[in-house]
């Protein structure tokens, strides 16, 4: 068993006792895994445990279920919502979290902690969760038909159509990332071609700047990666010192984005399309304009949505799971 860090609570929070129908909110990644007591309604959140993400299912789910029961107020707690970062069907079932070792075949999530923990428990995708967070508690609050999009390594997304996270049948709904933007342009990460991903994602602009450094091109964004990937400072820097490749991958990456995004709020009517992400956090207002003022804007144009930076809430993935469990709860 890892070493677990003491539960804090802060002394401007109040007890979880108070909350109502307070759900423990987990958020699992591919280093920590993070617990807190969350009050669905409201995303308030107090108490915080975290463990290190060990490697293997079992001693996963074993950490999981340990950190849940450290969460101070855990015997009032209605039930337990987990964020994963992999594909969750339905049923509480984790196809696969390539972020974890050693996790690489379908897991009972959901089972296998609703017996170690003896409360319910539901899983879901650790994007949706941060959608969710944001349709209650951040920039997407009162919008009933919303997109959250996250642009970081790579480029995910959840969906709210009439109130609710919509979620398919395989846990797919929202993945702008993977939406073809030019069907004979770059390769993405999946294996297929001209995907938004290749174009906006950190991990697509990192091997465009090398291949177009290595065919001549001078790059202070390579230059600042040296031999580890590019990050959003980078990115920042090379924008700030008006470095050439990275103006014209940014520029690209805005008009993949303003592609998608505008196509996506034509065929959904959204709202709002809240972004957030690395990327996003770093670049800010400025790269929000330059994806709405983009040429290459899709559907009915920028007019018919309202596009904002994401609030950057704390801990959202471990907020927006418990709210997820809570709506499933009903
Ligand atoms: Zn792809």
């Amino acid at each position: 068993m890892p070493e677990l860090n003491q539960p804090i609570v802060g002394p401007s929070e109040r007890p979880a006792e108070v909350l109502i129908d307070p759900i423990v909110g987990v958020d699992l990644g591919g280093t920590k895994i993070l617990a807190r007591m969350i009050e669905p309604s409201t995303g308030r959140a107090v108490g915080r445990v975290k463990a290190q993400t060990p490697s293997g299912v079992e001693n996963v789910l074993a950490t999981v279920a340990e950190v849940v029961r450290q969460v101070p107020g855990w015997d009032e707690a209605v039930g337990i919502g987990l964020g994963v970062p992999g594909l969750v069907e339905t049923d509480g079932t984790v196809n696969r979290c390539p972020n974890i070792d050693g996790w690489d075949e379908p897991v009972a999530v959901a089972a296998e902690l609703i017996e170690r923990l003896g409360k319910p428990v539901v899983v879901a995708n650790d994007v949706n969760c941060g959608a969710v967070a944001e349709h209650r508690a951040g920039a997407g609050r009162g919008m009933d038909n919303f997109l959250a999009v996250f642009v970081g390594t790579g480029v995910g997304g959840g969906l709210i159509v009439d109130g609710k996270l919509a979620e398919g049948k395989r846990g797919m709904v929202g993945e702008i990332g993977h939406v073809t933007v030019d069907k004979n342009g770059r390769m993405c990460g999946c294996g297929e071609r001209g995907h938004l991903e290749a174009y906006a994602g950190r991990a697509g602009i990192d091997a465009e700047a090398r291949r177009r450094a290595k065919a001549g091109s001078s790059s202070l964004l390579i230059d600042l990666a040296g031999q580890g990937s590019v990050r959003s400072r980078h990115i920042e820097r090379g924008l700030a010192e008006n470095d050439q490749l990275t103006i014209e991958l940014m520029q690209e990456a805005a008009d993949a984005l303003g592609h998608a995004l505008g196509n996506a709020a034509t065929l959904l009517d959204l709202e709002r399309i809240v972004l957030g992400g690395g990327v996003m956090d770093k670049l800010g207002e400025e790269f929000l304009e330059s994806i709405t003022s983009s040429e290459s804007f899709g559907g009915f144009g920028p007019s018919v949505v309202d596009l904002v930076l994401a609030q950057r809430i704390d801990d959202a993935g471990a907020v927006g799971a418990a709210i997820v469990a809570a709506d499933r709860f009903g």
